[in-house]
């Protein structure tokens, strides 16, 4: 398939982290459109980038949603930043990015768990998305998501679990995200992770500025390189990547816009 082709599916990045990019966000979004990205999803990390994700979202209303949230990596702060993102959250489009590090730890276990847990209630409550950062931390992730009554759709971002992580986190009805590593030469337990996820239950993102796919990887991401991990799952199922753009992007208009 030719890069022509390709331009002309639809996608939706559902994880884009705008305020991170080196250039203006009009110049970013004009290439993912030509590059057949009809929406985005810019998650904040942070009560700051929280409301930056936000003053985007305003300035490209259905092009750009926004989330609220606070990542495991400031676990530690959410007493203080609690009570701004919870506020926040009551008119973004989801809640997150947040979760649990492990690999990392940048904050405490039991704080990563406290912001976690307390993000999860607010999701539910809210009845809103919520977009899960999970990073060598996949059975306190499993147990939790597990155990909250939740109301709304658990998205795995940038998910990297192999089969039977993938199959045990698909029983519980959740969403997967996937991102460039799946593209990686050494990330065959990925691929074979991403054999088990249900193709109605799938989306893909790029993780912007992070994470580039094969073959542009070294380059800074941008979400006009979805595409490039959509093809990677169309080699995983042995579908068109045509299939792959028309799932994952009615699974995102689904779990995002509710459509
Ligand atoms: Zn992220």
């Amino acid at each position: 398939m030719t890069d022509t082709t390709s331009a002309r599916l639809t996608w939706v990045d559902t994880h884009g982290h705008l305020f991170l990019m080196d250039e203006p966000a009009d110049v970013v979004l004009t290439r993912a459109q030509n590059a057949g990205v009809n929406w985005l999803v810019c998650p904040g990390v942070d009560t700051a980038t929280t409301r930056a994700s936000e003053a985007i979202a305003l300035q490209y209303p259905g092009v750009v949603l926004w989330s609220a949230g606070l990542h495991p990596h400031d676990a530690s702060n959410w007493d203080v930043e609690q009570e701004a993102l919870s506020d926040l959250a009551k008119t973004a489009d989801a809640v997150g990015e947040c979760g649990l590090d492990y690999y990392r730890e940048l904050s405490p276990r039991r704080d990563q768990k406290k912001a976690f847990g307390d993000q999860l209630e607010l999701a539910s409550a809210l009845g809103k998305p919520v977009i899960v950062h999970c990073r060598d931390a996949f059975a306190d992730v499993h147990d939790m998501v597990g155990r909250a009554e939740l109301g709304a759709d658990v998205i795995l971002h940038c998910w990297t679990g192999g089969p039977k992580w993938t199959k045990r986190f698909a029983e519980l009805g959740v969403t997967f995200s996937f991102a460039g590593p799946l593209t990686y030469t050494t990330a065959e337990t990925l691929r074979l992770g991403a054999a088990e996820a249900p193709p109605e239950r799938t989306m893909v993102e790029t993780d912007s500025p992070y994470l580039t796919p094969e073959p542009l990887r070294g380059q800074n991401n941008e979400p006009a390189n979805v595409y490039l991990t959509g093809k990677g799952l169309a080699g995983v199922w042995g579908v068109s990547v045509e299939d792959v753009s028309v799932s994952t992007t009615a699974c995102a208009e689904r779990v995002f816009r509710r459509a």
